[in-house]
């Protein structure tokens, strides 16, 4: 390939690499500040999520050990209605969650349809180190829980069962709606002080889904993509959508041709309406981190908004750029 981007070189040396050095004439590099650490999260639940993976990045810990820690926060939280224990459950009334990891190395771990644990995110990162796996679901994803020494416990609150049981009685409409109430998955991804990814991501899926239905946050590509050598991306909002465009790895694959992160993510938004006729009813937000420690976001509709911590900046929410 000879086209111009290829010339185009994004660097974390902070420096302007000689043209001879990459065997090329005409150089046009961008130089990008090396950041780090980094962490980064969907939605307000991310600012409790990126201060427990801080506390792993800061002391020099790997961002797979940050990213796990981090999603476990909103996992447990009962006032978090879109992941874990409290999440809203599926229009049987049965909490069912999908979770996926990846790490630096392309090692990867997913659960899906798994119910009464509380950390899938936990138990995905057991299928990726103590099975040849990827993916376990439901009934064999919860006996590998078991056997892994996962307690079960109900995930369903009161609060939510009363939620679900009028929701029922109003006999809810075929897709829920989308909103930012029952839409909030939470995808991490860090970046730790050696420079390298990791990105997990947990949730309890669409609100009021058919029983059995798997979204795209535990698929690896969809809801989430790390490559170490370019960058991370991680999706919320309506996950077959996602899944039609394989969203994260398109991000992923934007950035490796050059894009910024948060083009990156606006690029595979089109490609998500592209394949969606439906899209104005609809949300999808993707959230993007280069290996440079660059970050952005783009969604559909205004509302979604992220969380990231560096070194300079401290913990603070961000608005996505939106294509509405
Ligand atoms: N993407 C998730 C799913 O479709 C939902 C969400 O982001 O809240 O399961």
């Amino acid at each position: 390939m000879s086209d111009r981007r290829t010339f185009i070189k994004r660097t974390a040396l902070g420096a302007t690499l000689a043209p001879a050095l990459l065997g090329c004439e005409e150089v046009a590099t961008e130089s990008v500040p090396a950041v780090r650490p980094v962490a980064l999260s969907t939605w307000n639940h991310g600012l409790p999520a990126n201060e427990a993976a801080w506390e792993i990045l800061w002391q020099g810990g790997t961002a797979l050990d940050a990213a796990e820690a981090g999603v476990r926060v909103p996992e447990a939280d009962p006032r978090v209605s879109t992941v874990g224990y409290g999440g809203l459950p599926d229009r049987d009334g049965a909490v069912t969650l999908d979770a996926c990891i990846m790490d630096h190395e392309g090692r990867c771990g997913s659960v899906a349809f798994l119910k009464n644990i509380m950390h899938p995110i936990s138990v995905a990162r057991k299928v990726m180190e103590e099975t040849p796996h990827v993916m376990l679901v439901g009934e064999g994803a919860l006996q590998f829980a078991r056997d892994q020494g996962f307690s079960e416990t109900s995930l369903l609150t009161p609060e939510v069962e009363a939620l679900w049981r009028r929701w029922k009685a109003e006999s809810g409409p075929a897709r829920p709606p989308i909103n930012v109430e029952n839409h909030d998955t939470i995808g991490m991804l860090t970046l730790d002080q050696s420079g390298n990814l990791a990105g997990a991501c947990t949730t309890s899926g669409a609100a009021y889904k058919y029983h059995g239905r798997v979204g795209d946050s535990p698929i690896i590509g969809a809801g989430l993509y790390v490559d170490n050598a370019v960058g991370g991306a991680t999706a919320t909002g309506w996950g077959e959508a996602v899944i039609r465009a394989v969203g994260c790895f398109l991000v992923v694959e934007f950035m490796r041709q050059g894009h910024g992160p948060e083009d990156a993510c606006r690029l595979a938004v089109e490609r998500v309406i592209e394949k969606n006729p439906d899209w104005r009813e609809i949300q999808v937000g993707f959230l993007a981190l280069t290996k440079a420690g660059e970050y952005g976001a783009y969604c559909i509709a205004p509302g979604f908004n992220f969380a990231v911590q560096t070194p300079d900046g401290g913990n603070r929410l961000l608005d996505s750029a939106s294509r509405i």
